[in-house]
């Protein structure tokens, strides 16, 4: 955090101040803790509700439909124009959106955006999923994003997605959230029979193929039986999807189920200063991004932007990722809704022009490892928005470090607006690293940096925020946006 004179006292012209990372609580506004606490229940129904990149999508959508923002490709199909204060949304395959509100100058001159990401770390199902081994069905699964197995046995887990049925229909699954439903789980060795398992690496004691979901162990009615006696637990099982969702085995071929941890995200610590939940990489900051754009009712300076995508934790690659066309076509689509006559140069200049916060989340230190701390600049809890310059790893391999004048502008906006904020790199030198969309936003010719909220045990199925920093994302997020 910068220096800040407190009751407008200025400090004597020879004083020098530390520049000191300490927690924002003294530094909320009047009133401004009760402002944060809901914003904070707010995004615990979040959290709880949206478990996935679709359910995210879907939920972000709809809000943005109630609030009277219009779909950007229903607009132009009908020839419409767009001015000043008009909200628009522009969505695909129900996973990646671009919320925004056109702002007084013309686009040419760039957007201020802000960008996160909607997919978390899970376990996806495989093709054929389904087999029984001893007495048990089990659901084959491949882990997406970087996940410690072992982090993922003997926990209760939900199953979330999508299945496309022979005949076309669409089934949204949800089952292990909802009052009364089962849940799910993978198992680990008991302890009394593990002096093999403990010998081995924390990676390789629980490898990525023993992740396999308990589903079920009920064998067929007797009076059913056939031949398969060995399949007898699958086929009931079978049987039941059957009856349930009218599909048959060749259907998970057309599918995208995600097991995901069952149960809601919580209030963490006696004093309440904490959030538990699931995805919060990087759910906290998209939806942030997201609820600033949405919140913001005036008539921005320059057109304003909420882009979340899918695919971040696998590379940002497929069409739904940030490494694809989609940001390119939002920009033209504008155009062709916004000005008199469509041009390619006005896109690219709007490109160049667009300013953007790479909106995921950075590290904080732990009291228990604090060996991996890059010792001054490591993220701290409720410190406040983290402001990563560069990430990468092996000497910022793969970042697109922002510019020392881009940060100067960050620095600013934060600061002229009551922002508690940090600046931070991932960890240590050389034990390890990470990226986020960042590249591909500059690769475009876009000004960006990373710019989100620290969590502790990321990509864990309980991830850790401080309620300091989850509120300092979105403050932090309607700062930039309507000033840079
Ligand atoms: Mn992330
Ligand atoms: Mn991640």
């Amino acid at each position: 955090m910068a220096t800040e004179k407190k009751n407008g006292k200025k400090a004597p012209a020879d004083k020098v101040q530390l520049w000191k990372r300490e927690p924002g609580w003294d530094k909320l506004r009047e009133g401004e803790e009760a402002i944060l606490d809901g914003y904070c229940a707010d995004y615990i129904d979040f959290l709880s509700t949206t478990k996935t990149e679709r359910r995210v999508h879907a939920q972000l959508v709809e809000l943005a439909k109630k609030r009277g923002f219009l779909d950007l490709d229903e607009v132009n199909k009908q020839g419409k124009k767009l001015k000043p204060g008009d909200a628009v949304y522009r969505a695909i395959d129900g996973k990646t959106v671009l919320i925004a509100r056109i702002g007084k100058a013309p686009l040419a001159e760039g957007l201020n955006l802000v960008g996160g990401h909607a997919d978390c770390p899970r376990l996806d199902l495989k093709p054929y999923p389904l087999y029984q081994d001893e007495e048990l069905v089990l659901l084959d699964t491949h882990y997406y994003g970087g996940i410690k197995h072992y982090q993922w046995t003997t926990i209760p887990l939900a199953l979330y997605g999508v299945i496309i049925r022979r005949d076309g229909k669409k089934l949204d699954i949800a089952i292990g959230d909802n009052p009364g439903d089962p849940v799910f789980c993978i198992t680990d060795i008991l302890p009394h029979l593990d002096v093999d398992q403990s010998k081995k690496t924390m990676r390789e004691g629980i490898a990525a193929e023993k992740l396999n979901v308990v589903f079920g162990s009920r064998p067929v009615d007797k009076k059913n039986d056939d031949k398969e006696v060995s399949q007898k637990a699958k086929l009931n099982i079978l049987r039941l999807l059957k009856a349930t969702y009218g599909i048959e085995e060749e259907d998970f071929a057309s599918a995208e189920l995600e097991v995901v941890p069952a149960g809601n995200a919580r209030d963490l610590g006696f004093d309440r200063s904490m959030v538990l939940g699931y995805g919060q990489d990087d759910r906290v900051c998209s939806y942030a991004a997201a609820r600033a754009v949405l919140d913001y009712n005036d008539i921005p300076e320059k057109t304003i932007g909420a882009l979340v995508v899918d695919k971040e934790e696998i590379g940002s690659y497929g069409r739904t990722g940030m490494d694809s066309t989609f940001l390119p076509n939002c920009i033209a689509e504008l155009v062709a809704a916004c000005d008199k006559n469509y041009s390619d140069l006005t896109v690219r200049r709007a490109l160049e022009h667009t300013k953007m916060l790479s909106a995921d989340v950075g590290t904080c230190a732990d009291p228990d490892y604090k060996g991996v701390n890059s010792d001054g600049n490591m993220g701290r809890l409720n410190c406040g928005l983290q402001v990563n310059k560069y990430d990468g790893g092996g000497g910022k391999g793969g970042a697109s470090d922002a510019s020392a004048e881009f940060m100067a502008e960050i620095r600013k906006v934060f600061n002229d607006n009551g922002v508690v904020w940090q600046a931070c790199e991932l960890g240590k030198p050389g034990v390890g690293g990470g990226g986020t969309i960042a590249m591909y936003m500059a690769r475009l010719g876009i000004q960006v940096v990373d710019c989100g909220v620290g969590l502790m045990c990321m990509h864990a199925p309980w991830e850790i925020a401080g309620k300091i920093d989850i509120y300092m994302a979105y403050k932090g997020y309607m700062a930039f946006l309507v000033n840079a």
